[in-house]
Order: C-alpha cells, then sequence, then structure tokens
C-alpha cells in the first residue's frame, strides 16, 4: 500500500507534465489578472481530470480516490487554486454520478466530465458555514417545481458555472430538512454577487449565489427529499482528500524552489545550502511532507475501501495536509529572503493560495470536531 503501481507512476506523471507545460508558467500572471483558466481546465477534462471518480458510462474515468490525490498532487505543482477548482467541479460531478439515478447522470454528467459544462458546490451561507446544518435556503413545493429563496455565500466558480449543486431546506430545522438540488445556470430567479477580493485563490472567482423564487423541477433533486446532508457530507469526504493533496502540491513546489534558489544564493561566502541550520530546515520540512503524503494515501485507500473510520481518517488527514503544507510553504517564503516576499518568485502567491485550505471545506477546528466525535463515540 505504500508503493504506488505503474498505472498510478504514470497518471501522476501525465498530471505532472500538464502541470509543467499548461499550468506553471501562466500561474503567476493569472493570479495577478485574476485569471480564471476555463480553456486549461478543459484541457485537463480531454486527458480525463474532468471525472476522475466518476464512472466511466457518463464519461468518467473511473479512478480511485488514491488515483484523485495523486493527480491533485501533481496539479497543484503548477497552481494550487487552478487545481483546488477543479477538485471542487470533481466532487460536485461526483455528487450527481453517485446520487443521481439514471436519467440526472445522462442528462448532467457526460458533459461535466468534459468540462464543456462546470459545476459549483453550494452547502455555505451568509449565517451557515461551519454550522452547515443550520442553512435556511428555503426550496417550496409547488406541484412539479420547487420554488428556491435565499443566498449561498462564498461559491467558487460561481457566476462561470454551468451547474450548481445546492443544498436547500425542504423540511424542518437540521440536518434531516436539507435536500440537493441540481440548478442550472440561467435559471430565471438565479443572481450572482460580485467577485470577491481575496488574500489568494484569483485564479477562480467567488461570489455568492442568490435564489429569488428560482423554479426548479422536482426532477433535479437528487435522491430523496431529507437526504442532502448526507449527500453534502459523503462530497466533501472525498473534497477534503482533494483540498489536503492540493496542499501538499503547492508546497512540494515551494520546497523545490526554495532548494534550486539556496543552491544559487550565496551569504557569508557560501552558498545558502551550505549552512547546517538551513539544510536542518529543508530535512524537516521534506519529512513533514512525506508524513502528510503517506497519511493522506491512507485515509484514500480506506474512502476507496469504505471503511468505517473513512470520514474521521480524510478529516485528519485534511487537518494535517493543510497545516503541513501551509508550514512548508511559509518556510519556503522565508529561505527565499526578501525576494520570496516578490511576486516573480511565484512562493508568496503559494502561500496565500494554501492560507484558505486551512479554512475551506470545513476548517481545521471542524476537523477536529469530526475527529474527537468520533473517538469519543467509539469510547462510548
Ligand atoms: C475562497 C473560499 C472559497 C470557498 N468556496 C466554497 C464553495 O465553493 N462552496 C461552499 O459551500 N463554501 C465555500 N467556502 C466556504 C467555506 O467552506 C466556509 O468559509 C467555512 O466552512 C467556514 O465557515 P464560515 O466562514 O462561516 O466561518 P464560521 O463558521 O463563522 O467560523 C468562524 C471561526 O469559528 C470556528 N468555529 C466555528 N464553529 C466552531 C466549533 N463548533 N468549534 C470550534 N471552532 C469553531 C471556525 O473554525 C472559524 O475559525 C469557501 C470559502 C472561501 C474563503
Amino acid at each position: 500500500m505504500f508503493t504506488l503501481t505503474q498505472d498510478q507512476i504514470a497518471i501522476r506523471e501525465m498530471a505532472r507534465d500538464f502541470a509543467n507545460a499548461e499550468i506553471a508558467p501562466f500561474a503567476v500572471d493569472w493570479d495577478e489578472k485574476k485569471h480564471f483558466p476555463v480553456d486549461t481546465l478543459r484541457a485537463a477534462a480531454a486527458l480525463g481530470m474532468g471525472g476522475i471518480y466518476v464512472q466511466d458510462d457518463v464519461g468518467g474515468s473511473g479512478l480511485s480516490r488514491l488515483d484523485a490525490a495523486l493527480i491533485f498532487e501533481a496539479l497543484a505543482t503548477g497552481c494550487p487554486g487552478t487545481a483546488a477548482f477543479l477538485s471542487i467541479h470533481n466532487m460536485a460531478t461526483w455528487m450527481i454520478d453517485r446520487f443521481g439515478d439514471e436519467d440526472q447522470r445522462a442528462t448532467w454528467v457526460p458533459r461535466l466530465t468534459t468540462m464543456e459544462h462546470i459545476a459549483s458546490y453550494c452547502l455555505t451561507e451568509p449565517g451557515a458555514g461551519s454550522d452547515a446544518a443550520a442553512l435556511k435556503t428555503k426550496a417550496v413545493r409547488d406541484g412539479e417545481y420547487y420554488v428556491v429563496d435565499g443566498q449561498k455565500q462564498f461559491i467558487s466558480g460561481a457566476g462561470a458555472s454551468d451547474i450548481y449543486v445546492v443544498m436547500v431546506r425542504t423540511g424542518g430545522d437540521g440536518p434531516k430538512g436539507i435536500s440537493t438540488l441540481v440548478i442550472e445556470a440561467g435559471t430565471p430567479g438565479l443572481s450572482f454577487g460580485a467577485n470577491e477580493k481575496k488574500m489568494g485563490w484569483n485564479v477562480q472567482p467567488t461570489r455568492a449565489v442568490i435564489f429569488e423564487g428560482v423554479r426548479v423541477p422536482v426532477q433535479n433533486r437528487l435522491g430523496a427529499e431529507g437526504d442532502g446532508f448526507k449527500i453534502a457530507m459523503a462530497g466533501l469526504d472525498g473534497g477534503r482528500l482533494n483540498i489536503g493533496a492540493c496542499s501538499l502540491g503547492g508546497a512540494q513546489a515551494a520546497l523545490d524552489k526554495t532548494l534550486a534558489y539556496m543552491r544559487e544564493r550565496k551569504a557569508f561566502g557560501q552558498r545558502l545550502d551550505a549552512f547546517q541550520a538551513l539544510q536542518f530546515r529543508l530535512a524537516d520540512m521534506a519529512t513533514e511532507l512525506e508524513v502528510a503524503r503517506t497519511f493522506l494515501w491512507r485515509a484514500a485507500a480506506a474512502l476507496d475501501a469504505k471503511t468505517p473510520d473513512a470520514t474521521k481518517l480524510c478529516a485528519m488527514a485534511k487537518r494535517f495536509a493543510t497545516d503541513a503544507g501551509f508550514n512548508v510553504a511559509n518556510e519556503a517564503l522565508q529561505l527565499h529572503g526578501g525576494y520570496g516576499y516578490l511576486a516573480d518568485y511565484g512562493v508568496e502567491k503559494i502561500v496565500r493560495d494554501l492560507r484558505v485550505h486551512q479554512i475551506l471545506e470545513g476548517t481545521n477546528e471542524i476537523m477536529r470536531l469530526i475527529i474527537s466525535r468520533a473517538l469519543i463515540a467509539q469510547g462510548n
């Protein structure tokens, strides 16, 4: 389980080659211009990365969560923000593939796996972030339609996406009153807020999604009424692994840049990489990343095997990998001295991009909540 197969090595190399050629050379410029690289995402999809763990009858690649972790780490070496958006698209697409009926899968998924259409995941609201089960966006039944009113906050890809997988309240308070609807762009009453000004992740738009009397056919509901929270959380198990993998890729790129820089840069008459104090920091950075990577693979294997502790392991992996990734990238910036603070070196962008991975898809405090609840339940 700690050795990759030949196929996995080939998949990782394919993603790494794509990142080196199609993403890395442009990432700093995209960040500066706030450019959302849709054409590049479509090119990734043409290589099978639009529906990595989606079934192949609807155009998916039918790969495992471990394969996905390898792909997202490799892509994020080019740009964590671009790789992370692809991971959200993959998560939303998988939710339709996994919980949709045959008609729903055939209607939406083939154009999502090619990324002719792009998908967003809509859970967070202005008054419900960590406490997602308190969401208030209402969907009231009116014959063969739901009428949706409310607002989602911080939605990645909003305004640019074609398909919105939206968690809404169809019943009473709490998680059991939540359902999942697929809402298409262009539906009357659906609108978007301004593109948020952010610290990082500037290569993808983040907007509020506003619903004012949006009429959505009942046939757009995934699963039964009341299944929505379960569906949302199932998406996030894999999403958290992918975000963790994006942190590893970004941090690995920062470490690689640091090794190259320290070979060239001199101080006090010697190369930076000749100072033992700095060598030890490199050793710690590489060790942290390797520990995080190995554990993330273990969590991915548990999700593939659907073991009972998979959710807990995914939360542990997300918490550990995103903290390790941010710390390593921040150390890399420090080892670049003043140059690390300049945009042209590409390290400060990685630090800015990785910071949000500790916040979204459940904050790292909420990961601790999930882990400790599982431990206490086990003890009882
Ligand atoms: C750039 C960006 C993109 C995003 N993309 C998406 C997206 O595509 N779709 C989507 O649905 N959401 C998205 N989000 C939202 C993100 O998931 C939320 O911001 C996150 O879940 C935290 O919610 P909040 O911001 O409301 O913080 P709050 O829930 O208000 O939390 C504030 C602080 O309190 C802590 N806290 C809260 N409750 C507890 C507790 N019980 N115990 C201990 N600490 C606690 C939190 O950890 C945090 O530190 C995105 C966010 C950002 C910044």
